[in-house]
């Protein structure tokens, strides 16, 4: 198969679709694979990379749209991008459909076979293509938090892990799911006193069990949030609900007892975010202040560490590209339930269930 991938052309993404390593995966396979100048430079792969790698390079964008059968992306294709698709070929991205009808009516227009990452399961009900990026942004949320501590930016002047005969920094984490726990991971790595709140009794079960001691779990419920928000230093928001906005349980009210300077670490801000306060922002210009409570509340968090989320994407769907590339899309997803849990939209129809029910629209 002629495999294609593109440069991100969605602001401030800096992640490419297929790594070298995945190239040449694909290469030893049999397959062709064209990649377009430049599309690994945010991650710090050169086009020499690719070439050595047995990959092609295409002059633009629009020669692997033309050349390619199945194009692997990172983000849902913009656009000018939709324009190019055609019947029959296969895209293999993140696509976030059901916020977003203009993208939907467009690659429904197109004809093409469009396999969103972030549908993807596995045989444990997790998602495995959107887990990488949850790892990325929940071992970041500390370093980021540990940032914002400091003095010169707006912080209490607070070393996490503390110094001898001085107490580490007290991070609280809401929802101790997969960003949860890499932030628990990391914060406690950093030597600072970890306590995590969650819904699910099993969670805590497990997080009691895996950390030994090196955190304290809390069930979540208002009275205990409102408890340790005021004593942390630090507050990491890692909830989510599935197809739902997050809930708001850090209210304006609670940030008002907390400590000056503390920060609040909103990683469920692409789901709306958890704290009241919350308004997405950029790596730009990352942190804001409200009640003297500082907030960093970045929607795209992997993007701060592109090469890496690159990488930890490219390690998970890899397996899904040979398997498309070696069987074809129609044989690889009656092979994987989990696979065709991914097909969105093929050959003019809506194919994913809850897409339908957010859009209105038949499946
Ligand atoms: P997950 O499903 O693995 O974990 C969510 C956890 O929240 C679960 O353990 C659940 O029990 C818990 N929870 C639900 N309601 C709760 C409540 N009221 N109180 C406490 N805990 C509660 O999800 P995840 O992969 O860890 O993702 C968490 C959030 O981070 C999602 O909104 C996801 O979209 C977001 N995210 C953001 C970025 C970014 O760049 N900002 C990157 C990756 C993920």
């Amino acid at each position: 198969m002629k495999i294609g991938c593109v440069r991100e052309i969605k602001p401030q993404e800096f992640r490419v679709g297929l790594t070298p390593s995945a190239a040449q995966e694909a290469v030893a396979h049999g397959h062709a694979v064209l990649i377009e100048a430049g599309a690994g430079i945010g991650s710090g792969f050169t086009d020499a990379d690719y070439v050595a790698a047995g990959a092609q390079i295409a002059a633009d964008a629009a020669a692997v749209w033309a050349a390619a059968e199945m194009v692997v992306k990172v983000k849902e294709p913009q656009p000018g991008e939709r324009a190019m698709l055609r019947p029959g070929q296969v895209l293999f991205t993140y696509l976030h459909l059901a916020p977003d009808p203009a993208q939907t009516h467009d690659l429904l227009a197109s004809g093409a076979t469009c396999i969103a990452y972030e549908t993807v399961t596995d045989s444990k009900g997790g998602l495995p293509l959107l887990a990488p990026m949850s790892e990325v942004a929940g071992r970041l949320a500390p370093q980021v938090g540990a940032w914002a501590l400091q003095k010169a930016n707006g912080g209490r002047g607070v070393l996490l892990g503390g110094v001898p005969g001085v107490r580490p920094a007290h991070v609280v984490i809401i929802g101790g799911g997969v960003v949860g726990t890499a932030a628990a991971r990391v914060a406690a790595g950093m030597g600072a006193h970890v306590t995590v709140l969650d819904r699910s009794i099993p969670r805590l079960s497990y997080l009691d069990d895996v950390f030994m001691g090196r955190l304290t779990t809390q069930y979540s419920d208002r009275a205990a949030t409102a408890e340790l928000v005021a004593t942390a230093d630090m507050v990491i928001g890692a909830v989510l609900i599935p197809g739902a906005a997050a809930p708001k349980l850090v209210t304006r009210a609670m940030l008002k007892t907390m400590k000056p300077g503390a920060v609040l670490v909103d990683v469920a801000i692409d789901q709306g975010g958890c704290f009241e306060t919350s308004r997405p922002t950029t790596h730009e210009d990352p942190i804001y202040e409200v009640d003297g409570v500082i907030h960093y509340c970045v929607a795209n968090m992997p993007g701060a560490v592109a090469r890496t989320a690159t990488q930890a994407l490219g390690n998970a769907t890899l397996p899904f590209v040979l398997a498309l590339a070696d069987k074809g899309w129609r044989q690889a997803c009656l092979e994987d339930a989990h696979l065709l849990d991914g097909l969105n939209v093929h050959a003019g129809r809506l194919t994913c269930a809850p897409v339908g029910a957010a859009l209105g629209l038949p499946v």
